[in-house]
């Protein structure tokens, strides 16, 4: 056994290294700079923990969640290496005082840094003072403008690389495209630097893509996947709001009370609840938006369900590849509705600043410089006055910092100093939204990359590693639903089960005797009857249900008024009309659009004069183009 490996087991307890950990920590030992691109799970962080433990001087860590770098730093404690900690913007400013006082002291081998922290010209004073051993970018894909995570506060590790000198860098990820490894190239300046990409192949994930035409579809075709997976599970959704509503679906449905929801709306204290519950395996199922994942290292995890289409195809791998992180066999399963995309759409033109919002905070840039020709305020009052959030205003610095507008002198906790060149400012405007133009391009290119994937007819992992510019070496024996049809669920089964739902059965069936207390199951009762039951009624096509349907059009939720229109529209009763024409003023666009549909299919012409008020309102354009189809296929002319 030679030192290294002495070293491993002494301070972590493994027997061996694994994949290229061993050629990575030997090269920053070498004093090489490192790109590391390794696949989920594959062990990244042991490539810096273990060097920081054994040389001399401080290992800095960039990480772009806060509660990824406590997730690491908890960790190294649990294993008795207590020389860990991390600075970031959750702790008081007493506490920040405090760990870089320990920095300075010697008492800390490995600090968690987040990139904001870059800014603050008393911490780099420190970094200067202190003996740094190493520089690690961990997501180093945060870099690059055409990652999928793009952050501009990782812009400054460069920058800051050569204030701090001749440091070794290691840059980690787990999914960068040729382009992506490229630019975190650059930005780091560590050209001549040694490369280990272990490869982006996860033989014991099997990949399965499913289109429905509809939503309702989707929810019963992951019920019915739902119903065969026995082990833990991500389910991702595209919205906070989606997310709560898949959850209380599948607790009625699977009447499951360890499903349980993790969005970035919960308090910080709930989301610790749900993702302790699912790592110690008390919560089964966790549905979840994007903001959970990063750092969960739950070896177990037998499927990941996308209900979406995801936003790019590296955030698709990430997300999918927590799934079977122990290597034993695991399920990455997309059930997804073309009309999924729109969201995105949605999501992503707010993520940029607009015209008007980059106009107004030039202005208010503007009446912020003192005296002295120094702006000088708190961030948060920015975010406040120019009515921008973090990450816009983050995006505006940047661009004006780019381009020689904004030359930032100090950013120590929360106060802003910066050099404003006005005139530039206004000169740069158009550039600027250029520049904002691009990026908001690249992220709907990634968007229709994802689409091209999941319609692709060809082998899924193929599809995925040509991507990340990699040959597929050798084929697993369950691949994919390409490369085995056997996979594919069995339409009649589904359709089987279906008409035989019977929920009330089902909690029967599933809830252990004492558990079915009176107030639970009129709990779960009432609450699910209403989605559910407008579906079934719809299914089974009952006109003697039409007068609870007409009830349900009057839910608080969109679910089941949504639900309720489909199924009215599946009866097809002329009566109907008059019911479903005030659902065309509902506030949510999807209402309207269902109501629309059951219109059409019901083919009742009553409803030409509220298609044409539908037209002279402000309306989504699905919404249009439903109505104008409708009008003219009745003859009603040319819209
Ligand atoms: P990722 O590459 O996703 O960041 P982690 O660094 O979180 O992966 O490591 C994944 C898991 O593998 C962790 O539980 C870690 O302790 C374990 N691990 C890392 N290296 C080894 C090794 N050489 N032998 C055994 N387990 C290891």
């Amino acid at each position: 056994m030679d030192k290294l490996q002495e070293h491993l087991r002494r301070l972590f307890g493994f027997d061996d290294f694994r994949g290229a950990q061993r050629e990575i920590i030997e090269s920053l030992l070498d004093g090489d700079d490192v790109l590391g691109i390794m696949t989920t799970g594959a062990g990244k962080s042991l490539c810096y923990q273990l060097p920081a433990l054994i040389v001399p001087g401080v290992t800095l860590v960039i990480s772009p969640l806060i509660a990824l770098m406590q997730d690491q730093v908890d960790q190294l404690h649990r294993r008795g290496i207590l020389e860990a900690t991390y600075i970031n913007s959750a702790l008081p400013a007493s506490e920040v005082r405090n760990r870089m006082e320990g920095m300075r002291q010697g008492g800390y081998k490995i600090v968690y840094i987040a990139p904001e922290r870059l800014r603050s010209q008393e911490f780099l004073r420190l970094l200067q003072e202190i003996p740094l051993s190493l520089l690690v970018v961990d997501e180093a894909h945060c870099i690059s403008e055409w990652g999928h995570d793009f952050r501009t506060d990782y812009l400054q590790i460069g920058a800051v690389r050569e204030k701090i000198g001749q440091v070794p860098v290691l840059a980690l990820t787990a999914t960068a495209t040729r382009e992506v490894q490229e630019d975190i190239l650059i930005h780091l300046r560590m050209q001549d630097c040694q490369q280990y990409v272990t490869g982006f192949d996860r033989p014991n994930l099997t990949i399965c893509f499913q289109r429905e035409d509809t939503r309702e579809d989707k929810y019963r075709e992951a019920l019915a996947f739902l119903r065969k997976q026995r082990g833990a599970g991500i389910i991702y959704t595209p919205s906070r709001n989606e997310c709560e509503e898949v959850t209380r679906f599948l607790q009625r449905a699977l009447a499951d009370d360890q499903i349980a929801f993790y969005h970035a709306g919960l308090y910080p204290e709930e989301r610790k609840l749900v993702q302790d519950g699912f790592m110690q395996g008390r919560i089964r199922i966790v549905v979840a938006t994007n903001a959970f994942g990063m750092g969960i290292d739950k070896p177990d995890i037998r499927f990941v369900l996308h209900l979406h289409v995801p936003s790019s195809v590296e955030g698709y791998y990430q997300e999918a590849g927590r799934a079977g992180r122990d290597g034993k066999p695991a399920l990455c399963m997309t059930i997804y509705n073309e009309q999924d995309r729109a969201i995105h759409h949605f999501f992503m033109k707010r993520e940029f600043p607009t015209e008007q919002e980059l106009d107004r905070a030039c202005e208010l840039m503007r009446y912020g410089i003192g005296p002295d020709g120094l702006f000088r305020n708190s961030w948060r009052e920015m975010i406040r006055h120019f009515g921008l959030d973090d990450d816009k205003l983050s995006l505006l610095m940047h661009q004006w910092e780019r381009s020689g507008c904004v030359e930032l002198i100090d950013f120590t906790g929360d106060a802003v100093t910066a050099r404003v060149d006005w005139e530039r400012m206004q000169g740069r405007r158009s550039e600027i939204l250029h520049s904002i133009e691009r990026l908001k391009l690249r992220r709907f290119g990634k968007l229709n990359r994802v689409v091209e994937l999941l319609r692709s007819p060809l082998c899924r992992r193929e599809g995925i590693l040509h991507y990340f510019g990699e040959p597929l070496r050798k084929r697993p024996h369950l691949c994919c639903d390409v490369c085995n049809p056997e996979l594919k669920l069995n339409p009649t089964l589904i359709d089987a089960t279906l008409a035989e739902l019977d929920w009330q059965q089902i909690l029967a069936d599933l809830l252990p005797p004492e558990r079915l207390d009176p107030s639970l199951s009129a709990h779960v009762s009432l609450s699910m009857t209403e989605g559910e039951e407008a579906f079934r009624v719809g299914e089974q096509k009952k006109l003697a249900e039409l007068p609870r349907l007409y009830e349900l059009l009057q839910s608080p939720s969109v679910t089941t008024r949504r639900m309720a229109c489909s199924a009215i529209g599946k009866i097809g009763a002329g009566e109907s009309a008059p019911y479903l024409l005030p659902m065309l003023s509902d506030h949510n666009p999807q209402v309207r659009q269902y109501a629309l549909k059951a219109l059409e299919k019901i083919g009742d012409r009553r409803c030409v004069p509220a298609l044409l008020a539908l037209l002279r309102r402000e309306e989504k354009e699905y919404n249009i183009r439903q109505a104008r189809q409708m009008l003219i296929a009745w003859g009603e002319g040319q819209y």
